[in-house]
């Protein structure tokens, strides 16, 4: 059944190897807005967006893996990270030069861990 809303979505859902919502969007069986799409990976806006850009970036190969707490070195390289997805992943969801940066040192944020709230605090 489907869940009203993510916070419940998050509450009831378990870990598991069957097939998910994200493989109906990676083959097109449902809408997703992209944002870059390569062999290996899809980026999508979130339709519940918890900040200005929020783009989820999925492998396309799950394999087993259904996780932060699976991933694993090789999993960056070989199912995750194509040679120039970060950089068209940020052709896509970056309109403006001035984004609130205070650590000038490459970094990117990945939120998670708690439910959020739109506006973000
Ligand atoms: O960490 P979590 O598993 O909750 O992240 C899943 C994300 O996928 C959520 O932020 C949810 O809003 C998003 N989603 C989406 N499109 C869907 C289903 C979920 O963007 N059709």
């Amino acid at each position: 059944p489907m869940a009203s809303s993510e916070k419940e979505a998050a509450l009831s859902a378990i870990p598991s190897d069957s097939p998910t919502i994200f493989d109906k969007i990676i083959n097109k069986e449902i809408p997703s807005n992209v944002v870059y799409e390569d062999d290996k990976v899809l980026a999508f806006r979130d339709i519940a967006p918890q900040a200005p850009v929020h783009v989820v970036l999925i492998p396309k190969l799950k394999d087993g893996l259904t996780g932060l707490s699976k991933l694993t070195i090789a999993d960056l390289n070989i199912r995750w990270v194509s040679t120039d997805s970060p950089i068209k992943v940020r052709q896509a969801v970056i309109d403006s030069p001035t984004r609130g940066q205070s650590v000038y040192h490459l970094h990117i944020h990945i939120l998670g861990g708690r439910q959020m709230n739109w506006p973000p605090a």
